[in-house]
């Protein structure tokens, strides 16, 4: 079966780093993770991606800045996205993928909840037009094999031996110190919550639909508003996103009919 992976930014591969040794999926990725700092990861992302056998997928889906996503967002302007299902969808069908594995909504990234909302209807249109395909998640933010969710959720895992585990924790030190900044701090904030040996095991989840896509308020206050919110108040920003702006892309993308032939 040939699988699909959709990230919203390079250096999730890492996360998946034994399952892509595995799979060989087609990858990809939205962003070129030029964050504040302007500097793009592609670079670094497609050779972790040859070293896993796995293979880039630049024709179907060209990396924008994740600005061009967050103010596409501000803008209720899906017109990116809209051409982001349709290219999906068609590569899907065309490709016979039979699996699409993508980043979980998980209120902390407004690009990786994004992600989850363009791979859940990229895979309902594609079994709309009559292809099977089976969808999985995998948290980027939140622990990576939590027990209380393998207990109850169905899911995939893949286990690392100790040389593989010891060569994925290396691989995601040298990433994040190679871009240093945001990137190595979360690392380090994610290994001292979770524990290294957490990575050890890669899970994939049966993909759910977003609160986004059914219309549902979240407990508390995402993490990226919280984060805008102290943005704007300090000059940084000019806008907060909100979910409502992914609630709007989610029924957008929902209505949208894909101009494939049924
Ligand atoms: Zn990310």
């Amino acid at each position: 079966m040939k699988h699909l992976l959709i990230a919203a930014h390079p250096g999730h591969e890492l996360l998946l780093w034994q399952w892509l040794r595995k799979e060989r999926p087609q990858v990809v990725v939205l962003t070129n993770g030029a964050g504040a700092n302007g500097v793009p990861r592609l670079a670094l992302t497609i050779d972790n991606l040859e070293r896993a056998g796995a293979s880039w997928l630049s024709q179907v889906v060209e990396p924008v800045p994740d600005t061009t996503i967050y103010q596409a967002l501000l803008d209720g302007d899906t017109r990116l996205f809209t051409r982001w299902l349709d290219a999906l969808t068609a590569h899907v069908i065309a490709e016979d993928i039979g699996c699409i594995v993508a980043d979980e909504a998980e209120d902390y990234n407004p690009s990786h909840d994004l992600c989850r909302i363009l791979a859940n209807q990229v895979a309902i249109q594609a079994r709309a037009s009559g292809h099977p395909v089976r969808a999985f998640g995998y948290p980027t933010v939140g622990h990576p094999s939590l027990p209380s969710r393998l207990a109850v959720e169905e899911h995939v895992v893949v286990e690392l031996g100790v040389e593989a585990w010891q060569s994925k924790l290396d691989d995601m030190h040298r990433y994040a110190r190679h871009f240093g900044g945001q990137l190595q701090r979360e690392l380090g904030e994610f290994i001292a919550e979770f524990g290294a040996e957490a990575y050890g095991r890669e899970c994939l989840f049966a993909a759910r639909p977003t609160r986004y896509e059914q219309a549902e308020a979240p407990a508390v206050k995402p993490f990226f508003e919280r984060m805008g919110e102290e943005r704007v108040a300090a000059g940084t920003y000019k806008h907060v996103i909100r979910g409502a702006h992914l609630q709007a892309v989610a029924t957008r993308l929902r209505d949208h009919a894909s101009p494939m032939p049924r």
